[in-house]
């Protein structure tokens, strides 16, 4: 929490987004190296604030009314408040189009019934974007902490994110007036191109991760003598250096070529599936073979790689698990969905 401020003060949260709301308005490149660097730190860190701001923010900006931009996106920039953004239930994960929380239209407003899961930020999150359906279609809701029926308890025990608050959504008979109805969201594509505006930004946050694993296992094999020699000297340690330097190179030419086409409105969604895909998997492989380099050191958390790997696997299945989008680049190059 004592972070928050900070980041808000750098102009990470929705620093995309225009200057009169309070955002930084950067490229889609300098976002992109934000979510590197913040999870070169942590996947936690960079997970608060890929939510506040790809999740949160930018669905506010695109889907919003002129009157919830100009309330929420500044507070939202500063810091001042803290959002969440519930899609997923218990029930519906890789197929949110099943979800069962339900809006019901009433005077001044609306009701909405259900519970979501896996929710990043949820127990502090001042208001949490809430997708529902309202007679069969998917709408996104403002729902305020405060609003009565409405409980966000803490996931426990997680071995992963552990730095990141994951929580459960309860919506039990909230009244959610109006005035927080999200006026522009089309059915399900709505919540879907918030997903891709994050998948870009984890798509770059893990190389972060793939750096800590790479400098971690080089200053190691420098000085770790064995057979009197600093590991570092043997071809089987140089051989599995130069894969990960390569690997990396790879995955930051791609997400620099995303982010490009991205800054000129050219980047398809199946585009950014296949960055999120490959460099969630290809950072799990590094944080394996950084692991393998430190010997056993490198299960302490002396060392940061275990950390990594551990958060990774969340990374790996939030915002789309692997198979997903093995699923929806499949679709797009044979043109046959293979999703039932
Ligand atoms: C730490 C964390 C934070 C999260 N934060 C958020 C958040 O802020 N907001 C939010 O809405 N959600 C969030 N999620 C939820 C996340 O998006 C879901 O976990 C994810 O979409 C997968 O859903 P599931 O866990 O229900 O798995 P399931 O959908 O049950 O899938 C289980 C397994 O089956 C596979 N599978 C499913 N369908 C198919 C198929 N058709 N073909 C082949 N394989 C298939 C999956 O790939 C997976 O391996 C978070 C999750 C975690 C772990």
């Amino acid at each position: 929490m004592d972070l928050i401020p900070l980041l808000a003060e750098l102009g990470v949260f929705g620093s995309t987004l225009p200057q009169k709301y309070g955002c930084a308005a950067l490229n889609n490149i300098a976002y992109g190296l934000i979510m590197q660097e913040l999870e070169r730190g942590d996947s936690g860190v960079r997970s608060f604030a890929s939510v506040q701001s790809a999740l949160v923010m930018y669905p506010i900006f695109t889907f919003g009314s002129e009157d919830q931009r100009n309330y929420w996106l500044p507070k939202l920039a500063s810091g001042k408040k803290i959002g969440c953004f519930g899609l997923t239930e218990p029930d519906f994960g890789s197929n949110p189009g099943g979800m069962i929380t339900r809006a019901e239209k009433v005077d001044g407003g609306y009701v909405l019934n259900g519970a979501k899961m896996w929710i990043t930020n949820g127990t502090i999150a001042d208001v949490s974007v809430v997708w529902a359906k309202l007679d069969g279609v998917v709408h996104g809701f403002l729902v305020e902490k405060a609003f009565k029926g409405f409980s966000a308890p803490e996931t426990k025990n997680k071995h992963s994110l552990r730095a990141s608050v994951t929580s459960e959504l309860i919506l039990d008979n909230v009244f959610v007036p109006e005035s927080h109805l999200l006026p522009n969201t089309s059915g399900l594509k709505s919540p879907l191109m918030c997903l891709s505006q994050a998948r870009y930004g984890i798509a770059w946050g893990v190389i972060g991760s793939m750096v800590v694993a790479y400098t971690t296992a080089l200053n190691y094999a420098k000085s770790r003598i064995q057979f009197s020699k600093p590991i570092a000297a043997f071809q089987l340690t140089q051989a599995k250096l130069v894969h990960m330097i390569t690997e990396i190179t790879k995955a930051q030419l791609l997400v620099l070529q995303l982010g490009r086409l991205k800054d000129q409105g050219k980047a398809r969604f199946t585009q950014i599936s296949l960055a999120k895909r490959n460099n969630c998997e290809i950072a799990l492989d590094l944080c394996r073979i950084s692991r393998e380099i430190l010997g056993a050191n490198g299960i302490l958390d002396e060392y940061p790689v275990m950390r990594h790997a551990a958060n990774l696997e969340s990374v790996k299945t939030y915002e789309g698990t692997h198979e997903m989008h093995t699923l929806i680049i499949g679709e797009d190059i044979t043109g046959f969905p293979a999703f039932e």
